[in-house]
């Protein structure tokens, strides 16, 4: 009960890449940079653990971003000519890379942190993939000059590695479609749909994973602007929990989400976002228990796993360690006073 896991992504160590930063710079190249990629998965791993997660992730330690690193096996992307482009409905500039032909993967994307991941640890692994909606938002367009059909044609490359991944021992591939709270009337239009076509076939546990962003100005911003309620998941909960996806990952710590709206999610296991990723304040065990139960009046025990808000990439490394540590023994304390 109350099993902790993460959204997805940690903080870079200062030997591996710049930190506090999302979209950082490596320190090295070549062998020697997969070297470090590698330690890096290794060390968060063994923290999660200790910390006592009981779905444990790599941290997302191989690639740069979490749409970009998938972007980069994909022939078809213009990688050397990136253009500005305002995203997720102009709230930040982005340099992105320019979609060109025809989309195919290189070949593997993940396989090799997958495999290392499941090689150490015998916790159940979880592996993040950018959703077709935000990939599509993160992307700019000189080929398919059709938002949807591009988002398919992504789907079904997310497809093809998801299989590879669930060939690697992973037990859940979640998506991130933090695009699925900006453009709300096209989650049903096609949103579920493209994610269908990435999941098809697969077997192992699927999620969905739908925030406010990272802890970003641009996203503090917007969120000033979203109101008392930030009522998103109201138009779009209904259509994920009639969705074949088994998980949906959810903010909820520090934000201002109507707690009630994870009823809508009926049928559906729901990651409970009890780790806020936009403040460097480490929440106390106190806290996180606290969060838990306040879900719990919503969400029935054996579905409801605590989790953190959003990915922690940008964030200080010792404060997302604290963090993690933090989300583990709110879990227990919930356990223990809600266990019953
Ligand atoms: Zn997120």
């Amino acid at each position: 009960m109350f099993e902790p896991t993460l959204a997805g992504s940690l903080p870079k160590p200062g030997w591996l890449a710049e930190t506090h930063k999302l979209w950082p710079q490596w320190r090295s190249q070549g062998a020697e940079l997969a070297a470090a990629k590698a330690d890096a998965t290794l060390l968060w791993l063994k923290l999660q653990e200790d910390a006592g997660l009981a779905t444990v992730g790599d941290g997302e330690q191989s690639r740069q971003h979490f749409v970009h690193g998938f972007l980069e096996a994909v022939e078809g992307i213009d990688f050397a000519n990136k253009v500005k482009m305002g995203i997720r409905n102009n709230r930040y500039d982005a340099m992105v890379p320019q979609v060109t032909g025809a989309l195919r993967l290189k070949g593997r994307v993940h396989q090799t942190e997958a495999r290392l991941a499941r090689a150490h640890t015998s916790r159940r692994l979880k592996f993040t993939l950018p959703g077709p909606m935000t990939i599509v938002d993160t992307v700019a367009d000189r080929f398919y000059g059709d938002k949807v059909r591009m988002a398919m044609a992504f789907a079904d490359l997310l497809n093809q590695e998801a299989r590879g991944l669930q060939d690697d021992g992973v037990d859940v591939i979640q998506f991130d479609e933090p695009a699925f709270n900006v453009f709300m009337d096209e989650v049903t239009d096609w949103g579920i749909e493209a994610l269908h076509r990435a999941t098809e076939g697969l077997t192992c546990t699927t999620a969905v994973h739908i925030c406010y962003g990272y802890g970003i100005q641009a996203n503090i911003d917007w969120k000033e602007s979203l109101g008392q309620e930030w009522r998103q998941y109201e138009k779009i909960f209904p259509a994920l929990a009639a969705s074949r996806i088994d998980q949906v990952s959810l903010e909820c710590a520090g934000s201002k989400v109507p707690i009630e709206l994870m009823r809508l999610l009926k049928g559906k296991d729901v990651l409970v976002g009890v780790i806020d990723v936009a403040s460097d304040t480490v929440e106390t065990p106190e806290e996180v228990a606290e969060t838990i139960g306040r879900a719990l009046q919503h969400v029935p025990r054996e579905r409801l796993f605590p989790c953190t808000n959003c990915g922690m990439a940008p964030m200080d490394p010792e404060v997302a360690r604290r963090k993690l540590a933090a989300l583990g023994e709110g879990a227990r304390l919930a356990r223990q006073r809600y266990g019953g």
